[in-house]
């Protein structure tokens, strides 16, 4: 996200559950409304924004890292939701680490591999997907792992909410690694270091 150096804002429900990272000025904008119904962060930002002309006070915000968010700002819950499908999000659960071949690559020597082919009726979902090297898909082509011969070296799993924004985001600050990761389940293959 192109917003200067600052780092992005987790944004949580007034349950305290992780919701999505916000920049700065989406921050400003919820505490300009009042939207801000808590905050747990240990970090503060305080931006400035213009001078008003009668009183000829700088206007500023201090946001702080970890906001929750008043009601209906948030996308409405019910069903858990599940997390896109990114190349990006997908190659960082599996570590960057082929399933078939066992060694690490570069993101571009990375591809998406349906464990059940497309062909064969797979669908484009978490639990059907790892990461293969360039030359394992190919070897792979069209099958399943079994039909192949291709042992599967780990399993494919579901982010939840908290993994995933953990995995959609590279400059997190330790105060929100902390909190997300008291909500990243047991099975998950992330690295949680801030
Ligand atoms: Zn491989």
């Amino acid at each position: 996200m192109p917003t200067s150096g600052h780092p992005l804002i987790l944004t949580l429900d007034v349950q305290g559950a992780p919701h999505r990272w916000v920049t700065w000025q989406h921050a400003c904008f919820y505490y300009a409304r009042s939207l801000v119904a808590w905050a747990a962060g240990d970090h503060r930002f305080t931006f400035h924004g213009g001078t008003n002309r009668e009183t000829g006070q700088r206007s500023a915000i201090t946001v702080e890292s970890i906001i929750a968010i008043k009601g209906k700002a948030l996308a409405p819950r019910g069903r858990p939701a599940v997390p896109p499908l990114n190349n990006r999000e997908l190659f960082h659960r599996d570590r960057h680490i082929c399933a078939y071949c066992g060694h690490e690559y570069a993101f571009l020597r990375l591809t998406r591999d349906h464990i059940v082919p497309v062909s064969q009726g797979g669908r484009d979902l978490w639990m059907n997907v790892v990461t293969a090297c360039r030359h394992c898909n190919q070897k792979k082509s069209g099958r399943t792992p079994e039909q192949a011969r291709m042992e599967l070296l780990y399993a494919p799993y579901v982010p939840n909410k908290a993994e995933f924004l953990i995995l959609s985001n590279r400059n997190i600050l330790a105060d929100q690694m902390d909190f997300l990761a008291q909500h990243v389940s047991t099975h998950s293959r992330v690295k949680i270091a801030a």
